[in-house]
């Protein structure tokens, strides 16, 4: 197949998986300018591209190619416009670290440093118990479990901790891993009969990082091990480090002695940032770009993302990008123009009107049963998952809702909270129906 096909095969099925916008901007400048045997070589035109792509989409290139090709393939995204040296300089480092890591089987993302993880009064609990778990790991607060919403970086602060602990303890046996794919490893050693190797991996370690712990919900056989994980550790006092996008307590259908555990050492937060937060993570994110950005933007941008900062730095990457192919710098007209699809989502709070009329239309119900008070199952049980809904996406208090609903008390939205909750964690039908809602109302 000649390249130009194969790249016009992949850039469809990418499109699929994007979106219009997303791809318009991002992969139509690209180019397959290689492909021989397992090594693709992309031309992209700045280096913001890279660093999207590393952020956003780390596996589509290659998962696409290797569709396409029938074969895996390793990408390569060649930068077409000259780097300047410093920060070639400071990638060929990161790059030394990670290798020099690697080789002692340490795979953590030379990126997440405690240097650049920047604090104010909502994150600093949580640094604050970082920084002293990567001093004295396994002596101070075992586990450390810290937990917030998505991008406030626990994935940036937990890496942390294993970076700090690599540079001073050389001999210790260190690993990061995601709750997917731990519960990976746990279903293939069990299905391979390789458990002895898996117990052998994790509880010789002298630091675990799990992250985004909530993903082991219903699966009980990765929770007994991760339970006797954590006690094997703990006994032996290495250190263990968690996150998780809700408190424990929160974490449903998990065993109560896995939850107990979470519990055990220290408990931290993280907040949304505060506007002065989001300011500085800009400024400090621009100038490690050597991206050049006015006060006003800085502000403009620190007001319109509301908290997430995986998206704050999104923005600005694409205002890198935006600029460097055009030359222009950056002001808050084109901040608008650039970003008007972002952070026209952010403008639009979602409503409990919202969210009652696309249940009912999703049950086929009338829009007005949300407010009666009719009991009978095929009304009662859409109602519940409204008042739910409501209290996920909405900011509103519970009487509020319950006014919503013609006037119903808080107890009763409570109760309806409980009612489906249960039910999600038992049925794995209605939680993905539950999840389709949701995101047919967030669009
Ligand atoms: P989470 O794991 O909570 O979803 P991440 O740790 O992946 O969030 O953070 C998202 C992005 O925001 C990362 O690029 C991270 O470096 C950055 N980030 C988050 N918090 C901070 C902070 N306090 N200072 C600097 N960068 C931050
Ligand atoms: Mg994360």
């Amino acid at each position: 197949m000649p390249l130009e096909e194969i790249w016009n095969k992949c850039l469809s099925i990418i499109e699929k998986k994007v979106g219009d916008n997303v791809f318009e901007l991002w992969f139509k400048p690209m180019k397959l300018a290689q492909l021989k045997e397992q090594n693709a070589v992309i031309d992209i035109p700045n280096r913001f591209f890279k660093d999207w792509i590393d952020d956003y989409y780390p596996a589509l290139l290659t998962d696409a190619l290797g569709d396409v090709s029938g074969h895996p393939v390793s990408v390569k995204l060649r930068v077409a416009e000259k780097i300047d040296p410093e920060t070639r300089k400071m990638d060929a480092r990161l790059e030394v670290r990670k290798q020099r890591l690697a080789s002692k089987g340490i795979y953590l993302n030379p990126k997440y440093i405690f240097d650049n993880f920047i604090t104010g009064p909502s994150n600093q609990f949580a640094h604050a118990a970082a920084m002293a778990v990567a001093e004295n790991p396994g002596a101070s607060y075992n586990p450390l479990f810290i937990y917030g919403g998505v991008g406030l970086g626990k994935t940036h602060l937990i890496t942390a901790i294993g970076n700090k602990v690599a540079d001073r303890k050389k001999d210790f046996n260190i690993l990061y891993v995601s709750s997917e794919q731990f519960t990976n490893e746990v279903v293939s050693a069990v299905r391979h009969g390789k458990t002895e190797e898996l117990k052998k991996k994790y509880r010789n370690l002298d630091l675990l990082l799990v992250d985004d712990v909530q993903f082991l919900e219903n699966k009980a056989a990765t929770q007994e091990e991760l339970f006797h994980t954590i006690n094997v550790l703990y006994e032996k006092q290495s250190q263990i480090v968690i996150s998780s996008d809700r408190p424990p307590k929160e974490i449903k259908t998990i065993t109560d002695r896995l939850r107990s555990r979470f519990g055990m050492g220290l408990i931290a937060d993280i907040q949304a940032p505060e506007p002065e937060l989001k300011m500085a993570i800009i400024q400090k994110k621009a100038e490690m770009e050597r991206i050049r950005l006015s006060e006003d933007v800085v502000s403009f941008l620190a007001s319109k993302v509301k908290s997430n900062i995986r998206e704050l730095e999104g923005c600005l990457i694409r205002l890198g990008a935006h600029s460097s192919l055009t030359g222009c710098p950056i002001d808050v007209a084109m901040a608008k123009n650039i970003l008007r699809d972002i952070l026209a989502e952010e403008d639009v709070p979602i409503t409990v009107e919202t969210i009652q009329k696309t249940v009912a239309e999703h049950f086929g119900i009338k829009y007005l049963d949300m407010k009666s008070k009719r009991r009978n199952k095929e009304i009662a049980m859409p109602r519940q998952i409204a008042m739910y809904i409501s209290r996920q996406l909405t900011g509103s208090s519970l009487s509020d809702i319950g006014k919503n609903f013609g006037g119903k008390d808080h107890a009763t939205v409570i109760y309806a909270c409980k009612q489906i909750e249960d039910k999600r964690a038992k049925d794995e039908d209605f939680n993905k129906r539950i999840e389709t809602l949701k995101n047919k109302i967030k669009i």
